[in-house]
């Protein structure tokens, strides 16, 4: 059932159980896994079905540090979120992401790899992939591995019409959750805005936040702020350890044996460490990918070098001779390490058209990142030549310590952290069943729950929590 509003909505008399905040693929996955237990919830969606200016509004805010992108550019508020806009680059995070690792203040998540791998097959289907094939070693140090491009699984497209015909998910659109109730130990209440009007106050049994990986923090401090502490009541973590995937060209590299890597159909090959040299090195968790250039453009490269750096043209002539045969850039994306002074607050100055106070987002990298960065490139370039597969040249600034350069990546666009998982509600949000910390009836569904990034994009590690999660909630409302 699709309604435009809570007024249609509550004329229609259907009674979910449980309320969902959000329609994006944490929001969709848990209701249609809900549905499967013949357990009825409803999908409050702040947007509308399609992209509006209006909508969009609500997600501006201002980013104090490092440069990033505009909050409301890098994710979208309208039915199926920011799955609109994905790029599709589909992997989970690896067994090594979840331990703690001593080297990493705050490391470790409360659950391991094993807990989600019953769900990945579901995950898989919903975003339309097929498992991963096993990882390559090409040293003791590298491997490759698999980044699937799915065909970016737009969860609003692909899901309407099932939902619409559903009697168990009833969504209803351009319904914002304005704020929860609470009174420490349960939620009271959902204080709703819909199709721009006050819409009073949805009472249900149990809660899911979905709203995204920086909406998530934003909607339950500002809740928390309503509620005197009722909605986290142990929230020094919240809105904390915020992390993204920070992303650069860090290089540039001559492949002599491009055969010993397998390049994608877009001329992309993604590479890891093993979490043997991560923990020797102790480095954050990294990727390296590599962009390769056509032979011709290689001719032009080494020609442009020849009258910028004639030993380094020079070199690359004596080492590699007849078998250069292509030229590749080097981009490198990590972990950040999950850090309180990394995160999510409320503007004092600034609110939306709902009142309520925009998202203020503090985000910086630190020295760890940037010895990750160096010395991920060092082990690249170590591989490489150690194996006679080629050469790497590291960027002047990832070699001297220059300043981050513009014009880059900068980011994936991954929203991690804020209402992390873990075990001690001083350092988290919620528990290893994505419930908050105190509350009996709270959870949060979003890569906010990550404790750590890894290095890979976050969503099929979402959808998989959301399997597992939806699969948790059908067990307990049944119960
Ligand atoms: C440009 C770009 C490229 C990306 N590429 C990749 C990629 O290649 N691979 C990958 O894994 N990930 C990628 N991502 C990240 C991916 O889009 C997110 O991980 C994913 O969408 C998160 O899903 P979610 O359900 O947690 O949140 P969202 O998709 O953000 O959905 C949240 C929903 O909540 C709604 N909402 C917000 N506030 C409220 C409220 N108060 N009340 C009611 N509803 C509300 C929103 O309208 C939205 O529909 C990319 C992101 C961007 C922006």
């Amino acid at each position: 059932m699709i309604f435009q509003g809570m007024a249609d909505f509550r004329a229609s008399g259907f009674t979910p159980r449980i309320g969902i905040i959000g329609s994006g693929p944490a929001g969709i996955t848990i209701a249609r896994k809900l549905a499967q237990a013949k357990i009825p919830s409803v999908i409050l969606e702040a947007g509308d079905a399609d992209y509006t200016d209006e909508s969009q509004d609500f997600y501006k805010g201002k980013v104090v540090g490092d440069s990033y992108f505009d909050l409301d550019v890098c994710r979208l508020r309208f039915l199926g979120g920011s799955s609109n806009h994905w790029a599709g680059w589909c992997r989970v995070l690896e067994a090594h992401d979840f331990l703690p690792k001593p080297y990493i203040p705050h490391s470790g998540w409360p659950i391991t790899r094993a807990d989600i791998e019953p769900f990945l097959p579901e995950a898989f289907d919903i975003l339309g992939i097929q498992p991963f094939r096993p990882d390559v070693p090409i040293s003791n140090d590298m491997k490759w591995y698999e980044l699937i491009k799915s065909e970016h699984v737009h969860f609003g497209e692909k899901y309407r019409d099932e939902i619409d015909k559903s009697t168990l998910i009833a969504l209803v659109l351009n319904t914002e959750v304005l704020h929860l109730g609470g009174n420490g130990q349960v939620v009271t209440g959902a204080s709703l805005m819909s199709q721009g009007a006050p819409a009073g106050e949805l009472a249900l049994d149990y809660y899911v936040v979905c709203t995204g990986g920086l909406e998530n923090s934003r909607l339950l401090l500002w809740s928390n702020e309503q509620s005197n502490g009722g909605v986290v009541p142990n929230a020094s973590a919240l809105g904390r350890y915020w992390m993204e995937h920070p992303m650069y060209t860090t290089g540039a590299a001559i492949l002599t044996n491009p055969d010993a890597i397998e390049f994608d159909a877009d001329g992309h090959a993604f590479l890891q460490p093993t979490a043997e040299a991560l923990a020797r090195r102790g480095l954050l968790n990294f990727h390296i990918q590599v962009e390769t250039a056509p032979y011709p453009g290689m001719k032009q490269y080494v020609a442009d070098l020849a009258c910028i750096t004639p030993e380094w043209t020079e070199w690359i002539s004596d080492e590699l001779g007849s078998h250069l045969h292509c030229s590749a850039q080097v981009h490198m994306s990590w972990e950040q390490a999950p850090r309180p002074d990394n995160f999510v607050a409320l503007s004092k100055t600034e609110r939306d058209a709902a009142g309520m106070p925009r998202i203020e987002l503090n985000w910086t990298k630190d020295a760890f990142e940037r010895r990750t960065m160096l010395e991920g490139m060092r082990l690249f370039g170590e591989t490489l030549a150690a194996q006679d597969m080629g050469r790497v040249k590291l960027s002047d600034w990832v070699l001297c310590g220059g300043p981050w350069p513009d014009g880059m990546e900068l980011a994936g666009n991954h929203h991690m952290g804020g209402t992390r998982m873990g075990t001690d509600s001083l350092v988290s949000v919620v528990d290893g069943n994505s419930k908050v910390h105190g509350m009996a009836n709270l959870y949060v569904g979003g890569s906010s729950v990550f404790a750590t990034g890894g290095q890979c994009p976050p969503t099929t590690t979402v959808t998989t929590l959301a399997v597992r999660l939806g699969d948790h909630l059908g067990r307990v409302l049944s119960a």
